[in-house]
């Protein structure tokens, strides 16, 4: 039988910027880059899916989805799959969203197939198996589609992150190192640690060095890193490695000198936990970064809360952590999420009285509304709502120049995904129920 030759469409948009440059990477690695086409806008994708299936392609779309971008993406969701049946494109989802709602991605969004986990390998398989005719149903790390229920075989192995490049750089796409993948700590609220595992797994220093080396060449000066807390870097994410993450900073500062470039670390995206702000940790910070501030979660100001999240510190590192990174000449930014499952009046008092003690202690406070996410302990939960009087509090901080964020939109948000959810298109915890490992 005749088979279709392949071409990948990828929408490559500002706000999966990261996540598909690592694809990107990936699929050249595993010889795909031939056959790749990037789209920069929904109108682009579309347009360009249509001319490629025109030309007898068969044609895979991928989209990169933050559950944050659903209610967003949802018109060019609906756009593809009307073209889809038309032209029988086959769509794919990764990301945060089909990792946590694979079946929900499938069944509700309509998407042919869902990576879920890490996709820098599991893409790849899929598309060989599409091409080649081989099963897809025998692949690990991709949810399908079987008549009215959906596959899933499980998880794929983790990769290595010295295997992969965070940016095709040789294509001229740049962004973040990734340094950390994995959290141990599992916070309910966040799908980190259930998206990639609880085993943090680190890029060597060396392979760190020669990313951070390509990006120097091409004449980029600022130079920024991922990870879910950057001074557990090198260690098991509860005990600091203190020289893995000094030999790291150090190598880093003197190869940014020779290139007259800068680094950016302990910022977005690349924040730490509270509790890891302390003398050793900034003494190695101090000096060799061009950040003035660090970035700290916080989340609430409530033990009773903080202990039901499971965030692993409590209220007095928070403290001790501000007044450490002061010392050392940094300001702290601290997130706080409000509106978390469970929350009652007098924590969302302690939550407020610790933002304004933080203030006026030089802090800024980052503040979020809770968002329920599928694939996190919290998924079923109620979305955040921040009641009238704690708004007053929390604009008064804004007009003292020490709270920024998007809490208002991300309450808005968190509606949204209610209501999703509520409409079906999001199935969470219900489908992973209907998730089956036979065809
Ligand atoms: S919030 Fe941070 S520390 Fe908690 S699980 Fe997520 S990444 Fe880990």
């Amino acid at each position: 039988m005749h088979r279709r030759e392949v071409r990948v469409l990828l929408h490559y948009s500002g706000d999966s910027k990261y996540s598909v440059n690592a694809l990107i990477a990936s699929l050249d690695k595993h010889g795909w880059g031939g056959k790749l086409v990037l789209a920069r806008s929904p109108e682009e994708l579309l347009d360009h899916a249509v001319s490629l299936a025109s030309k007898g392609f068969r044609v895979i779309v991928g989209l990169s989805l933050m559950t944050v971008q659903i209610p967003r993406r949802l018109s060019l969701i609906s756009r593809l799959r009307e073209l889809g049946g038309r032209l029988g494109l086959f769509l794919v989802a990764g990301g945060s969203h089909p990792s946590g709602d694979p079946a929900g991605t499938i069944l509700s969004l309509g998407f042919d197939a869902a990576l879920v986990g890490e996709a820098e390998e599991a893409f790849p398989s899929l598309l060989e198996a599409l091409e080649e005719g081989l099963d897809p149903y025998a692949l690990r790390g991709v949810a399908l589609r079987c008549g009215d229920h959906v596959f899933f075989r499980g998880r794929a192995r983790p990769i290595s992150l010295d295997e992969y490049s965070s940016f095709p750089y040789w294509r001229g796409l740049m962004g973040p190192i990734e340094i950390t993948r994995g959290c141990v700590w599992g916070c309910r609220y966040c799908q980190v640690t259930y998206m990639h595992g609880a085993l943090m797994r680190h890029r060597s220093i060396g392979s760190v060095l020669r990313l951070a080396e390509e990006f120097y060449r091409r004449g980029l000066r600022d130079l920024r890193f991922i990870s879910p807390d950057s001074f557990s870097y090198g260690g098991d994410g509860r005990s600091i490695a203190l020289d893995k993450l000094s030999e790291l900073l150090e190598k880093l500062h003197a190869l940014a000198s020779r290139h007259g470039g800068r680094i950016f670390f302990g910022t977005f995206p690349s924040e730490v936990r509270p509790e890891k702000v302390v003398d050793d940790t900034m003494r190695v910070l101090k000096g060799r970064v061009a950040n003035k501030a660090i970035i700290f979660g916080a989340q609430s100001g409530s033990p009773r809360i903080l202990r039901e999240i499971r965030r692993g510190h409590g209220v007095e590192e928070v403290l001790e952590a501000a007044e450490t990174a002061l010392k050392y000449g940094f300001r702290s930014d601290v997130d706080f999420i409000f509106g978390l499952p469970g929350e009652s009046r007098e924590d969302v008092e302690a939550s407020l009285r610790l933002a304004e003690r933080l203030v006026s202690m030089g802090a800024r406070i980052h503040a979020h509304t809770f968002i329920p996410l599928p694939g996190s302990p919290y998924s079923e939960a109620p979305p955040g709502r921040i009641p009238l009087w704690a708004k007053k509090r929390l604009y008064k901080l804004i007009g003292r120049g020490g709270l920024y964020g998007q809490w208002e939109a991300q309450e808005r948000l968190a509606r949204q995904i209610h209501e999703l959810r509520a409409k079906g298109l999001i199935l969470g915890a219900k489908g992973w129920r209907m998730l089956r490992s036979t065809c």
